[in-house]
C-alpha cells in the first residue's frame, strides 16, 4: 500500500491537534474533525503556537509554518471530512461505546481499502475492528504526548490486522520522523502495562508511609535516571486517567497485581486529579 496523501484526524483535543501538527508539517493534507467548532479553533491556535516554538528552536522556518497550517482543513461534519481521505486516525475521548460508534461510522463512510487507526491508550483494537467489515485494516497507532516532541509510536496489531497494514503504519510513522514499535493487542499494550504498575507502586509506597511524595520521586529521578518521578508524572497524566488504565489492566487480566491503590481511588473521588485540577500529589498554581 502506498502512503496516503490525505489523512483524517478525528478529535482535535490534546492528541488530535498534535497528530494533525506532525502530519501537516511532514507534507500530508489533514482533514481535522471535531464536534466542537471552538475546539477546532483552539486546536489551530495551539498548532500555530507550537510551530512558533519550533521556529524559535531553529527546527523549522516561517515558510514551513505557513505551509503546514495551509495543509490543515477543519471540519465539524464527519462525512465531509472523510470524503476522499485514504487513512483515518481516531483521537476521540477514551470511551468504549463512543469509539465503537466512531468505527461503525468510519466503516460506513469510507471506501473499504481505507485504513482505520485508533490512538487509544487502552481499548482493544480487536474489539474496535470487530464492528467494521475490514478488521485487517484496523490498527492502533498510539502516539505520546506532546506529539510533536515524543519519538515513539506504538503500532498495535489486533487479532485480524494484516501485515500489509502494519507495514503501512510503520512507514507512515517513519515519514513523521517517529520510531514505530510493534506490539500486540493486549490490555495496556506495552507502554501502559509497564508504566501504570510503576506509578501504582509509587502510590502504594506513599499510602503505606514508606516515604513522602518528594522522596519517592527523588529516588526514581536520581537513582533510575527518570526525567520525572512517578507521582509527578501521574499528576501530569491525570489521576483519573491512571485509575482508568489500571482498571483496564485489572479487569483485562484478572490479576491482583494490577489492583489500583485505594489512595488513588480516593484521590479521584475527591476530584484531586493532578495538574489539571490544581491538586494531586502536588499542588499547582492554575494561573501559572
Ligand atoms: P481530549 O478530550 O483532549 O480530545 C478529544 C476530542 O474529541 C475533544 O476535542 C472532543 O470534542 C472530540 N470529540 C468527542 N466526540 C467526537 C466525535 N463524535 N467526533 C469528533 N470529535 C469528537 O482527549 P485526548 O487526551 O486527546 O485523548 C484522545 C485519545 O488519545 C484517547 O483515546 C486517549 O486515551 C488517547 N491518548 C491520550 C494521551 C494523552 O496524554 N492525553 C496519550 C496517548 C493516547
Amino acid at each position: 500500500m502506498a502512503l496516503p496523501e490525505s489523512i483524517a484526524v478525528v478529535g482535535a483535543g490534546t492528541m488530535g491537534n498534535g497528530i494533525a501538527h506532525v502530519l501537516a508539517l511532514h507534507g500530508f493534507t489533514v482533514h481535522l474533525v471535531d464536534i466542537s467548532p471552538q475546539v477546532l479553533e483552539r486546536a489551530l491556535a495551539t498548532i500555530g503556537r507550537n510551530l512558533d516554538r519550533q521556529i524559535r528552536k531553529g527546527l523549522i522556518t516561517e515558510a514551513e509554518k505557513t505551509a503546514t497550517l495551509g495543509r490543515i482543513r477543519p471540519y465539524t461534519d464527519l462525512a465531509a471530512a472523510l470524503s476522499g481521505v485514504a487513512f483515518v486516525i481516531e483521537a476521540v475521548p477514551e470511551q468504549v461505546e463512543l469509539k465503537l460508534d466512531m468505527f461503525r461510522r468510519f466503516d460506513a463512510l469510507t471506501a473499504p481499502e481505507v485504513v482505520l487507526a485508533s490512538n487509544t491508550s487502552s481499548i482493544s483494537i480487536t474489539r474496535l475492528a470487530s464492528v467494521t467489515n475490514r478488521a485487517e485494516r484496523v490498527i492502533g497507532m498510539h502516539f505520546f504526548n506532546p506529539v510533536p516532541v515524543m519519538a515513539l509510536v506504538e503500532v498495535v496489531s489486533g487479532m485480524e490486522t494484516s501485515e500489509e497494514t502494519v507495514c503501512l503504519v510503520e512507514e507512515l510513522a517513519r515519514a513523521l520522523e517517529k520510531t514505530p514499535v510493534r506490539v500486540r493487542d493486549f490490555p495496556g499494550f506495552v507502554s501502559n502495562r509497564v508504566l501504570m504498575p510503576m506509578i501504582n507502586e509509587a502510590i502504594w509506597c506513599l499510602y503505606e508511609g514508606v516515604a513522602t511524595p518528594e522522596a519517592i520521586d527523588q529516588v526514581m529521578r536520581l537513582g533510575m535516571n527518570h526525567p520525572m518521578g512517578p507521582l509527578r508524572l501521574a499528576d501530569l497524566i491525570g489521576l483519573d486517567v491512571c485509575l482508568h488504565i489500571l482498571n483496564v489492566l485489572y479487569e483485562g487480566f484478572r490479576d491482583p497485581k494490577y489492583r489500583p491503590c485505594p489512595l488513588l481511588v480516593k484521590m479521584v473521588e475527591a476530584g484531586r486529579l493532578g495538574e489539571k485540577t490544581g491538586r494531586g500529589f502536588y499542588e499547582y498554581n492554575q494561573h501559572q
